[in-house]
């Protein structure tokens, strides 16, 4: 795909989920995929490689969640494998301080390196090296106003997890492959102490695959 069609696919594909980007996002992004591309030739970092479904897959469904970071400063994105969302989330958002932490050595050296690649907007995006157990201090971690995952854990393990790098008033996100009804959402959140802020359910623009984003906040903030 040249990078004239996957601009117009991904402007087509941030239109239909209803989230804007600037103007050189698409040619930035076209650029990433091109550096994962030619990382994951020698390291394994993921199995999803046609630039139709990278476009999609981890391009758009990481950019579905922008309404939900919106207002933030800071992201911290856990279990961010080859870096999603958290890489899509800063080249569409510049100002958000996004840290990225995985437990796997080598993803996080891609990590490290690809946000020094001049021109992609990605300066100061943290990368670190570690297994997230809840403890941000002694791991290393900072705490932030959006911790969110994708493809990481299940709901009840996460919503047991992320409130521990929350700062005061931040939201816990949650990605999820299937949708789920808002009481049971409710009720996970309420057995950890947790409100429900929002669950919004939407299909990818071009393979219809289902999602929802569901956010929390500690209850009585
Ligand atoms: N979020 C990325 C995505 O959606 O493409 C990667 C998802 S991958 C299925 C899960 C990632 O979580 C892996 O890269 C794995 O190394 C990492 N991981 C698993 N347990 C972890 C932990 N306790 N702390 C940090 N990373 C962890």
């Amino acid at each position: 795909m040249d990078n004239s069609r996957f601009a117009d696919q991904l402007r087509r594909g941030c239109e239909a989920l209803g989230v804007g980007v600037g103007e050189d996002v698409p040619e930035r992004l076209y650029r990433l995929m091109g550096e994962l591309l030619k990382w994951n030739a020698k390291v394994n970092l993921t199995a999803i490689t046609a630039p139709e479904e990278v476009l999609e897959k981890h391009f758009l469904d990481s950019l579905a969640v922008l309404p939900e970071v919106e207002g933030a400063t800071s992201v911290l994105d856990v279990g961010a494998g080859a870096g999603f969302p958290g890489l899509p989330l800063k080249m569409a958002r510049s100002g958000l301080a996004v840290t990225m932490v995985d437990a796997v050595g080598k993803k996080v050296g891609y990590l490290k390196a690809v946000v020094t690649v001049p021109g992609l907007g990605l300066g100061g995006t943290k990368a670190v090296h570690t297994r997230a157990e809840g403890r941000p201090e002694a791991e290393g971690l900072p705490r932030a106003d959006r911790v969110l995952a994708r493809a990481f854990m299940d709901l009840p393990d996460w919503l047991d997890l992320a409130p521990a790098y929350l700062v005061p008033g931040g939201h816990v996100v949650a990605m999820l492959g299937k949708a789920m009804g808002e009481e049971a959402l409710r009720e996970e959140a309420g057995k950890r102490g947790l409100e429900l802020v929002s669950a919004r359910a939407y299909r990818l623009p071009f393979s219809q695959a289902e999602r929802q984003v569901a956010a929390f906040k500690k209850q009585a903030e």
